[in-house]
This record gives C-alpha cells, structure tokens and sequence, in this order.
C-alpha cells in the first residue's frame, strides 16, 4: 500500500534550505492527504494447480480472517456486473486442498444472495453469516474437492482496521457512475469472491469479467483476452487474495512495452486523468531502474489501473492507483513515485510474500526504501538528506506508534511500519555498502520467488548471504521502542 510520507514529500523543505536544517517530523506533515468426494464426481487432475499449493497458517493479527483448515490451490472466478442495478453475479469455483478432515468448508464472504452450492458436482448447503461461507461437505486431508458458489448481489464493502485518514473501506466499492474498483489490504477480496482471506494461502486465478458494451473490465493478473465484452485474467504466479484487484469502468487503455518486453497496460479514465498519464508512461523507466536494483521483474506483465479512490495499492501485475489526488503539480509528483513503490512491492511483497501480517515490515520497509532511494538517484539527493530524513522520521514514529515488528491490529499500515523498517534496511546497507547491499536484495527476491517468509528466514537469509549475524540489529530495530544505538556487525 502507498506511504504516507516518502521521501519526495519533504523536498520542499529540503531543496529551500539547502538540507541544513532538521527535515520536517513526518507525523507533522500535512499528509496528501470425514467423508469421500461424491461418487459422480468427475475425475480431475489437480496437479495442474500445484504452483497455488499454499501452507496457511492463521493469522496472528486478524485470527478471524482466513483459516489455516484449506488451502485453495485455484480461484475460476466468473463474473458479470449491471452498472444499472449495481449487481454482480459471480460464479466462482475453487479448487481446495483440505488441511485437515471437516465436516465443512468455511470461507470468507459477504452476504450476497447464494443461488447455489456444488462439491464435487453435488449440491451442497452453504450459508453466509457473519463474513463467512459455511457449506456442508464432509472432506478429508489432503483429498482436494471442487467448490462451486453461484451467487448475485449489490457489492458491500467491510472496515478497514485503521486511524490512518487516507485510506478507505475496504473492499469492492460502486463508483457514483455505476463503475467498479477494490482496494483490500488486509482483507476484503471476501467482498467479490468467496476466498480464504489471509496472505498465508496463496493461489492461482483465471478471472473473466462480463460487462456492457462501451466498459472495459480490469483485473490482476496477465491479460488473457477479450471476446465481446468478456475480459479474461490469468495469474500462473500464485497470488494472495489482497493481491487481486477488479476494476470496471469506461476506461481508455493503452499499451507499452517494459525491460525485456514486458508487456504493460495502463488503464485510464479520459478527462479525469489525463495529467497522471505522463507518470503512467514512465513505467518502463521505473521497471528498468527496479530491475538494476533487484533484477527481473518477476511476473509475465504489469501495469497500472486509475480508480476512484484517494490510496495505492500494489495489485499483483496491475497495480491498482487512486487518482483522488489535489491539482498540482507536487502531488502529482509524489504519485509518480508512489506508482514506483507499487511496482517495487512486485518483488517485496508480492512475489515474496509476508506469511502473516505479524511482518507486514518486510513489505513496507523494502517498497518504501526503493521508492527513497529512486528518488534521491533521480534527483540528485545528498545521501546525508536521507539519514536525516530516515532518522528523524524513525525517532518521531517510535514514539508515536511504538516499533514496527508487532503491529496493532487496529491501526493496520501505521508511519512505523513504512519508515522505521525502511531506516533498518538503510543501516544494513550502510553497513554492507553496496554491492554487498544489493547483492542481497537481489538474492532475497530472486532465490525466493513465489514463497512466502517471516522475520527469522529474514534473519537467516541474512546472516547465510552476508556471512555476518545480523540478528541482534535486526531484532533490535524490529522491537524498539527508541531508534536504536549504533549496533556494529563484524
Ligand atoms: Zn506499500
């Protein structure tokens, strides 16, 4: 998700006083703002969905949300929107392994009109209540079934567990003019798609959208097509479910090509975003700065989509931009560079992802370092306006919000977790310098691609490619309530 305060934010004070003074506090800142599958059940080959083969665990910061019983290897998600009636009517099949046996499954979903349940072919009570799906299907460990939920409704968002002011319900929300657009970080994919939502169980996705004619349709993923008005998706990576994005509107798209011809769409809305489109365009640039730094983009296409909405997030292979922004020309500058930190959190987040919210650090810390560091390369910073930046930033949101490593389930993506990691990765690499640095960004993303990690593989990835103990930096910067003394790692 976008940062409230990157470094571009404190150009101004920077560039007038010629970097001698105290930067601005960041807090201060005016912020821009047991049973057998049935009998009839048609033979299926799973193994054709092994890369979405997950480990969930529960999530120690929202238990309520996801489950560590199943893990969906396989969202099909069918669906079609009536801007007129605002209704989405969706048919989704999931291809689930169960953890364990149950004599249910249970999913995160929102109360939308269910007009029918399969399992393996044969019709299946399911009942929504209280955000969860609740069929009635015996299933056993590791015999993976084939849920099918066909559903209708109005699209209803769910709150967002945050004080932060930029940020909005989370969930699929209906534009005035009939248009779709989501942004669910932690949770709220639950609000389109019956899902296991929580970052632990990762999954593939083909997603086809129906809409009227004169409306495009936009989702995660590699586009895979449009026949009339049916545009279809398809992630081969696996993806977390606050990965996926929808978005539908009447949009212009346009198409370019990327660092070794990676295909890139951007998606627009003529005469409400015609001023962010020149920052659209530098996606080639930013991906190839990103590449130097961390190396291949992971993923077979990108992009960007412009919705409705006053926040960022890095939705996998098509980021997905609130264009809500003020008229001039700083603000838009600072969304170029919040564009460069969604497309950074295509390696450090999404596709090394976070197994619980415990480490949402691992994502906010390396996005925001990169989105920092391509500033002060582009324009020429000092690297001293960046330790004064960094350190006034991590002494001012220690005290407010206490240290990044255990988050407050309430205020969900708080200053600390961006800046007070982001000044932690800036020590390691001033003690590595930077070829050692990088070398260790890169093989973090590039050896990891598609898994998902925690703070003490962090700290073993460190310490086994550095050939130094980092652990006690890391675990001090992760748990402090101060910014910590000076710890030298020999
Ligand atoms: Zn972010």
């Amino acid at each position: 998700m976008r940062h409230r305060v990157p470094l571009i934010m404190l150009l101004g004070p920077l560039l007038v006083a010629g970097c001698t003074t105290d930067p601005t506090d960041p807090e201060a800142t005016p912020s821009a703002p047991t049973a057998t599958p049935s009998p009839t059940a048609p033979a299926v080959d799973y193994t054709v969905w092994q890369a979405g083969r997950s480990t969930p665990v529960a999530d120690k910061v929202y238990p309520a949300r996801g489950t560590d019983a199943l893990d969906v290897l396989h969202y099909d998600l069918e669906l079609d929107w009536a801007p007129s009636t605002k209704t989405l009517t969706g048919t989704a099949t999931l291809r689930i392994r169960p953890v364990e046996n149950a004599p249910s499954l249970v999913l995160d979903f929102m109360p939308y009109q269910v007009d029918g349940v399969t399992v393996d072919g044969s019709p299946a009570p399911g009942a929504v209540a209280r955000e969860k799906l609740t069929v009635t299907a015996p299933v056993v460990a590791d015999q993976p079934v084939t849920l099918v939920v066909k559903y209708h409704g109005s699209p209803k968002t769910t709150p967002m567990p945050s004080q932060r002011k930029d940020v909005e319900a989370l969930g699929l929300t209906v534009t005035k003019e009939g248009g779709l657009w989501t942004m669910q970080e932690p949770f709220g994919a639950l609000t389109w798609y019956p899902a296991n939502d929580q970052p632990s169980d990762e999954a593939l996705y083909d997603i086809r959208v129906t809409v009227p004619a004169g409306w495009s349709a936009i989702a995660s993923g590699t586009p895979a097509g449009q026949s009339g008005t049916t545009f279809t998706y398809r992630s081969t990576d696996p993806v977390a479910t606050y990965l996926t994005t929808l978005a539908v509107g009447k949009y212009q798209k346009l198409t370019a090509t990327g660092p070794r011809g990676i295909p890139l769409t951007y998606w627009y809305r003529k005469g409400v975003d015609d001023k962010l489109v020149p920052y659209l365009k530098k996606s080639p640039q930013y991906l190839t700065w990103l590449e130097k730094k961390f190396g291949p983009y992971p993923f077979p296409s990108g992009g960007v989509v412009v919705v409705d909405s006053a926040s960022g997030m890095e939705t996998q292979q098509m980021i997905t931009m609130g264009g809500k922004i003020e008229n001039t020309r700083a603000r838009r500058d600072r969304w170029g560079s919040d564009v460069v930190h969604e497309y950074a959190h295509q390696w450090f987040g999404n596709s090394v992802t976070p197994t619980t919210w415990t480490d949402l650090w691992l994502n906010e810390g390396w996005a925001s370092y990169a989105q920092d560091l391509y500033t002060q390369e582009t324009l020429k910073l000092s690297d001293a306006s960046l330790d004064r930046y960094l350190s006034a930033a991590d002494a001012a949101l220690r005290k407010k919000l206490g240290p990044p490593g255990k988050p407050d389930p309430k205020r969900f993506a708080e200053g600390n977790v961006y800046l007070c990691s982001e000044a932690m990765l800036h020590e390691i690499h001033k003690q590595l310098g930077d070829k050692a640095f990088f070398a260790l960004a890169r093989a973090w993303v590039q050896e990891q691609r598609n898994t998902q990690q925690d703070r003490a593989s962090f700290i073993a990835f460190v310490n086994k490619q550095t050939g130094r103990d980092f652990t006690k930096l890391i675990d001090t910067w992760l748990d402090s309530k101060t910014t910590p003394k000076k710890i030298t790692v020999a």
